[in-house]
């Protein structure tokens, strides 16, 4: 049995439109009693809009199956322990719907805050940079949701998560505590938890290097590139993040893995 982490956006489907062939390729993958996961970095949406996205455009998804960064820093932040609470939450609604429902405690006001968590925010504003920088200056830790600079959208790109810790760490001076979102490690253990299947039989398929196919690198999985979003073949030649795979698309990676049985 094999388990895939599988990116959502630019892999499974691109913007409101399904990737040919990649429903049919996930049933396979199903039927060859393979398990899936999907992954988001997308911190202002809930794994259950996802799975209703995707439930809506044809492709078989539980609700279980969805894991997004929201849910992986709320467990991240339980696990830190009492210190690293009261939460001060800076995002959008998924961010506190996620630490709340995983028990957290939260608070709005800076100063007592025992950590801070920031998400992708499309209502920040310079009080709430004012409140994690403060908070930073007396030693609280912040943690992110994603690195990810900008976001596509459907008339083309606008600043996400990694803007936001970008002006943090401009202004305190310092890299930010930990961001647990693609590529980092944290994001693939949650992944590799929820699909209960031995490391060396996992993968992770993805349309982006630095994001998916990093991850993959530095939690020790193989990895197959898609063609069908952001990365091309030429990048990947000029890249440090060498998947163990490039496929053209989903239906090429399920291709693959029928042949290789
Ligand atoms: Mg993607």
């Amino acid at each position: 049995m094999l388990g895939f982490i599988v990116d959502l956006d630019g892999t499974v489907y691109r913007g409101g439109r399904l990737l040919a062939g990649s429903s049919a390729a996930l049933d396979l993958l199903r039927e060859l009693g393979h398990r899936i996961v999907f992954v988001t970095n997308n911190s202002v949406a809930n794994p259950a809009d996802y799975q209703r996205k995707l439930t809506g455009l044809g492709v078989q998804a539980a609700r279980e199956e969805v894991i997004s960064t929201n849910e992986v820093i709320a467990a991240h932040l339980v696990e830190r322990g009492d210190d690293w609470q009261p939460v001060l939450a800076i995002g959008e609604e998924p961010l506190e719907e996620a630490l709340r429902a995983a028990g957290l405690r939260l608070t709005a006001e800076w100063q007592v805050a025992g950590s801070v968590a920031l998400g992708w925010d499309r209502r920040f504003t310079y009080r709430k940079l004012e409140a994690i920088c403060r908070a930073r200056a007396q030693g609280t830790p912040v943690v992110a949701t994603n690195p990810d600079a900008m976001c596509p959208v459907e008339d083309g790109e606008v600043p996400d998560c990694g803007a936001l810790i970008a002006a943090v760490e401009r202004a305190t001076g310092r890299p930010l505590e930990e961001v647990v979102g693609k590529p980092s490690p944290i994001m693939a253990d949650a992944a590799l938890a929820r699909l209960r299947v031995d490391r060396s039989n996992c993968w992770v398929v993805g349309d982006r290097l630095e994001t998916d196919i990093a991850m993959a690198r530095t939690a020790g999985l193989q990895s197959a590139l898609v063609l069908t979003g952001v990365s091309t073949r030429a990048s990947v030649a000029a890249s440090a993040h060498r998947p163990t795979q490039v496929c053209d698309d989903l239906a090429a990676v399920a291709r693959f893995i029928v042949e290789g049985e």
